[in-house]
């Protein structure tokens, strides 16, 4: 007896001989305090061994961490054998601000930009209106920093569109205009039904956008705020995942055990349908996360662990 109870077939993507070689990203947040710089990585040095294919730092709403977002991307090169890619957004700021943060970047090394509208600086929600001679839309930004730039530019996809968008189809137009203006990879909104994520992928592709639209994982550490995240940013969340974590407000302990067992049901199903790459919301924690590239495979490099 060889296949895994449950309808967990690991062993399809255990790497060997034949196995489809599974690609993992990590996105982290900048630190506000020492205590959450130490977190943080704790949390880089323990996935740093997975290999990921990059690790992206994030940029605060109203570029609020732009000092923090640079300082951790820099750290992660110098201390770390990882590829880092910064995120950032247009907002608050004019075109030639920002294509000097582009600047700054490359001449720190960094090869690959996350290109993002970001949210107005009066909330999630509010009317969008560009900065006064800054960037129009996330297109738009990335047109900038490709004619400013020699840098891979991956940006955001919505496989229930962003709550701004009129349509699907609205949505789907602005990534085909991100495409057209550069970027080679998108990594989308976190979801919990796989369903929702491939009848995205068809349209995508119907649309004839041909870039990788990697599945962004939002491993549940805290279901609550998972939830808010969620209604912020347009994400559905299932009845059936609040009965998981129902009761459970006052037993972190099972509520990390379900919290692995619901990630590791989703990237599984996502493997068995032929997905190969996986970018990871790690919330700068690194246990449900390792755990999940654990399941997929993937086993710690002893040469960077060793580094
Ligand atoms: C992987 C990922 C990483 C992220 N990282 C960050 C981060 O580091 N910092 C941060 O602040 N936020 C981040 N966000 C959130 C993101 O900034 C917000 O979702 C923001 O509201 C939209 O940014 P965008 O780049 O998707 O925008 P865009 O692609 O420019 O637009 C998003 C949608 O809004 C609609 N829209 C845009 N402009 C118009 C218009 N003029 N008229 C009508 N509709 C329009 C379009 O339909 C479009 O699909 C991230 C999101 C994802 C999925």
């Amino acid at each position: 007896m060889t296949t895994p109870p449950n309808n967990i077939r690991a062993s399809r993507f255990v790497a060997g001989a034949g196995a489809r070689r599974i690609r993992v990203s990590f996105e982290f947040f900048p630190p506000k305090t020492a205590e959450m710089e130490s977190t943080l990585w704790d949390s880089i040095n323990r996935l740093a061994p997975l290999a990921p294919s990059f690790v992206s730092v994030t940029y605060g709403a109203g570029g609020s961490t732009r000092e923090r977002t640079h300082a951790t991307v820099k750290r992660i090169l110098a201390e770390t054998g990882l590829t880092p890619a910064a995120h950032l957004t247009c907002v608050a700021a004019t075109r030639d601000d920002i294509d000097a943060v582009v600047r700054a970047y490359c001449e720190a090394g960094v090869r690959h930009i996350v290109a993002l509208r970001g949210d107005p600086p009066t909330g999630v929600g509010e009317p969008y209106a560009p900065h006064p001679g800054g960037y129009l839309n996330a297109a738009d930004l990335v047109a900038g920093i490709r004619r400013s730039a020699d840098v891979e530019v991956s940006v955001a996809a919505y496989p229930e569109k962003h709550p701004d968008s009129p349509s699907v189809e609205a949505d789907i137009d602005m990534l085909a205009a991100k495409v057209d203006a550069g970027a080679t990879r998108a990594m989308t909104q976190f979801f919990f039904e796989n369903d929702l994520y491939f009848r995205y992928l068809d349209r995508v592709r119907a649309r004839g956008i041909a870039i990788p639209i990697v599945p962004g994982i939002l491993p549940v550490q805290n279901f609550k705020q998972a939830r808010g995240f969620a209604v912020r940013c347009g994400a559905s969340v299932p009845d059936w995942l609040a009965e998981r974590f129902d009761g459970l407000d006052d037993d972190p302990a099972t509520r990390k055990l379900i919290a692995a067992a619901v990630a590791a049901e989703q990237v599984v199903d996502l493997v068995d349908r032929g997905v190969t790459d996986f970018h990871f919301y790690t919330m700068n924690r690194a246990d449900l996360v390792f755990a999940i590239c654990h399941l997929l495979g993937l086993r710690p490099d002893a040469k960077r662990e060793a580094a």
